[in-house]
């Protein structure tokens, strides 16, 4: 071998080597939650192990083609993403893959994570009813579906059935009382509609507080921004169906991808996550609950009080997730 060689060679090994030594303590995570969410908590953990954490933030369905497109090349060890619907999706798109983690079988309860253990919720957000206080009595609630009674004609305010938060609440609707009895629902809040449906639940909400309906379904963190900044509003929440199901509860959660690079420290960083140390705050940043039962509510949150939550597995919003949008497009439900 030549001189030239065998330094062109070693050169060649090197910048092969040093990479993967530096790339072992870093993880690349994918994330539909916001990076004022994240940022803190990858923070945190960086301090406290060394390991970098990079990040990609994407709305779900980007985020999602990318992984697909990506393949095995993909540089993402982590989904993390809102709504059961999109994990559910993702698993089923096979870009997650199933881990063996004792401690997050042991720290998420059963119904708020992957019967097959490939995504884990990690906060859990509640979807009920707002109602104003100036114009309904808390005592004239009762159920979701009770909102499909004719008495709130012209009262009731909706989002838009496009949004997923909507699809898996009825869908899991579906898995409680059947196709038909839900259809019947769905259909009696579309006539009690007091104005087309909104594009976010802000904005649904601001429609109750200048009088153009009465009551709508929102996830309480947005109720809680609203307050924070008006701590005035005559709105307030109400926690329907104590009686039976309880209220719907959704997740924000995570999964190793099925590529990942990093797999072990990937499992490390979401058993990190799903602790008493970083569920609080990963709750409270997005005044969500934390979906570790051990772990208090954050006193803003548990200011609303308490609530029977269903405990349904959220999976069920993901199988029943077509059978919901067939259903809300055939009632009328834009
Ligand atoms: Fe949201």
């Amino acid at each position: 071998m030549s001189k030239l060689k065998f330094v062109t060679l070693l050169v060649i090994s090197t910048t092969f080597v040093i990479p993967a030594v530096q790339a072992a303590d870093e993880i690349v995570v994918y994330s539909a939650r916001k990076e004022h969410l994240i940022k803190p908590l990858f923070d945190a953990y960086t301090d406290k192990t060394g390991v970098n954490i990079r990040y990609v933030t994407d709305k779900a369905g980007p985020l999602l083609a990318r992984l697909k497109a990506e393949g095995s090349n993909t540089p993402a060890d982590i989904l993390m993403t809102v709504d059961a619907g999109n994990l559910w999706q993702a698993a089923q798109l096979g870009v997650l893959d199933s881990i063996d983690s004792a401690i997050l079988q042991q720290n998420i309860p059963a119904s708020l994570r992957d019967p097959e253990n490939r995504w884990f919720g990690l906060s859990v957000r509640a979807r009920t009813i707002v109602y104003s206080t100036e114009r309904v009595k808390e005592g004239e609630l009762s159920t979701y579906e009770a909102l499909a009674d004719p008495a709130w004609k012209g009262r009731l305010c909706l989002r838009t059935s496009k949004k997923v938060y909507n699809q898996s609440l009825v869908a899991m609707m579906i898995s409680r009382l059947g196709e038909q009895k839900t259809s019947n629902v769905v259909s009696g809040w579309v006539a009690n509609l007091a104005v087309p449906p909104f594009s976010n639940d802000t904005r649904t909400m601001q429609a109750i507080i200048s009088g153009q309906c009465d009551v709508a379904i929102v996830n309480t963190y947005y109720f809680g921004r609203l307050l924070k900044k008006n701590p005035d509003i005559k709105l307030s929440l109400f926690w329907p169906n104590q009686k039976d199901s309880g209220v719907h509860v959704n997740i924000s959660g995570a999964g190793v991808t099925t590529y990942a690079k990093h797999r072990e420290q990937a499992i490390m960083l979401l058993e990190w996550l799903s602790s008493e140390e970083a569920q609080g705050l990963f709750a409270s940043l997005n005044m969500e609950y934390p979906a570790n039962p051990a772990v208090a509510n954050d006193a803003v949150v548990a200011a609303w009080g308490d609530f029977k939550a269903d405990d349904t597995n959220v999976a069920k919003a993901g199988e029943l997730q077509k059978q919901a949008v067939m259903l809300m497009d055939r009632s009328g439900y834009r």
